[in-house]
């Protein structure tokens, strides 16, 4: 088997949100595509890949030198001892002549070509990824659904808390019993009645609600707003400070009794690993939303899988940021406690199948063999487009 030509492109994946931060007025994404001379239906095999939400494409990256070294590579050192294509040697040869540390968007570079990997070695063996994986690094018995919570609650010109309650009623109605909204972009004041208005909408369940900061809380706002929402009994209360501040998370979570989340800004085993020795986080309640296509592929993933692991850590702690369906597979496929869910936003790009139903806040995997972006018509049509 031999990888015969690599496409990469730009999609915009752009939105009227704003949150804590940012707003995605320009956001986009890294798309690529793998073919293989693997010939399926009278076609060669493609695998395809994208850098989930949140951070912009990496096609500089991408073009100068993770693709060419892929490309340059003896075709046997991509391989494993039965000949199938193995993503974890790709892996090695993309991040030859890499120093380690600062990893910046190297890492949503590699993120995305080792998803189209993964993508294109299970349908070489024809099974969904989640199959595949199982059978590799889990136990064999994936999980045949996954918990699933609706993000949302974005901040936007003239949004009012009646639109916010339209919006948060429209994921219960869509079948979750889970929803997050952000925070942080106003004041506690502002913020506490938009949370309050949530809750009522949640027949009173705080515990049905988390909260995002995105990272934009110093210390002493942080446990301000801490004392002020633990009453609420909140779902989690979510990347509480800049995302590399262990210190901050740790004090918070001296104080603050509730789950926190955090992670999804920390984009390698080492950063990982960082947070779970000097963050504070507890493995009885809180949840680590490391995602694996912005931080070196689910090849990192598995090391940090194995890292919590030996720190006392369950799989389930652990629900992805995106709302992709490569986090679903892997949900699935490593027993993970769930993953995250963008209804409508971040289009093409993100969501699940077309046909994914989600019933008392859980969704379904797809038979199709790979990820199952075929299954998502028009993302993959812009993938098709990529590359024919
Ligand atoms: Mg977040």
């Amino acid at each position: 088997m031999k990888i015969t030509n690599v496409y990469e492109g730009v999609v915009p994946i752009s939105s009227s949100i704003r949150n804590a931060w940012i707003d995605f007025s320009s956001m986009d994404c890294s798309i690529v595509a793998i073919e293989s001379d693997v010939i399926r239906d009278g076609k060669p095999l493609v695998g395809y890949g994208f850098n989930s939400n949140g951070r912009y494409s990496a096609g500089e990256i991408l073009r100068r030198r993770v693709l060419p070294r892929l490309t340059a590579a003896e075709p046997d050192s991509l391989l494993d001892e039965q000949g199938s294509l193995d993503p974890a040697k790709a892996w090695q040869v993309m991040m030859r002549n890499e120093k380690p540390g600062g990893h910046g968007e190297r890492s949503v570079a590699v993120g995305v070509v080792d998803m189209a990997l993964f993508d294109l070695a299970s349908k070489i063996e024809g099974k969904p990824l989640y199959r595949y994986l199982s059978e590799r690094h889990g136990d064999g018995q994936p999980d045949d659904s996954v918990f699933v919570y609706a993000a949302g609650g974005y901040y936007a010109p003239d949004k009012t808390l009646t639109d916010l309650q339209d919006e948060m009623r429209g994921f219960l109605d869509l079948g979750y019993d889970v929803v997050k909204m952000k925070i942080g972009g106003a004041g506690l004041a502002e913020d506490l009645r938009r949370i309050e208005a949530v809750i009522d909408v949640l027949d009173g369940d705080g515990s049905r609600l988390a909260v995002d900061v995105n990272g934009r809380f110093d210390l002493a706002t942080a446990l301000e707003y801490g004392r002020a929402i633990e009453p609420y009994g909140l779902f989690w209360y979510e990347e509480i400070g800049d995302p590399l501040d262990y210190h901050l998370n740790a004090t918070v979570a001296e104080h603050y009794a509730g789950p926190i989340a955090t992670g999804e800004n920390l984009f390698s085993l080492q950063d990982a690993r960082n947070l779970i020795r000097y963050g504070g986080m507890r493995p009885d309640r809180d949840i680590l939303q490391f995602d694996p296509a912005l931080s070196y592929g689910l090849t990192e993933y598995l090391r940090i899988q194995d890292m919590l692991g030996r720190h006392g850590w369950s799989s389930r702690r652990c629900i992805p940021h995106g709302g992709h369906q490569f986090s679903l597979h892997i949900a699935a496929a490593l027993k993970l406690g769930g993953n995250e869910s963008y209804p409508g936003e971040f289009q093409p790009t993100g969501g699940f199948a077309d046909d994914a139903v989600v019933e008392k806040s859980r969704v379904g995997l797809t038979d199709i063999p790979g990820i199952g972006f075929e299954g998502k018509a028009a993302f993959y049509k812009v993938l098709r487009d990529l590359h024919s």
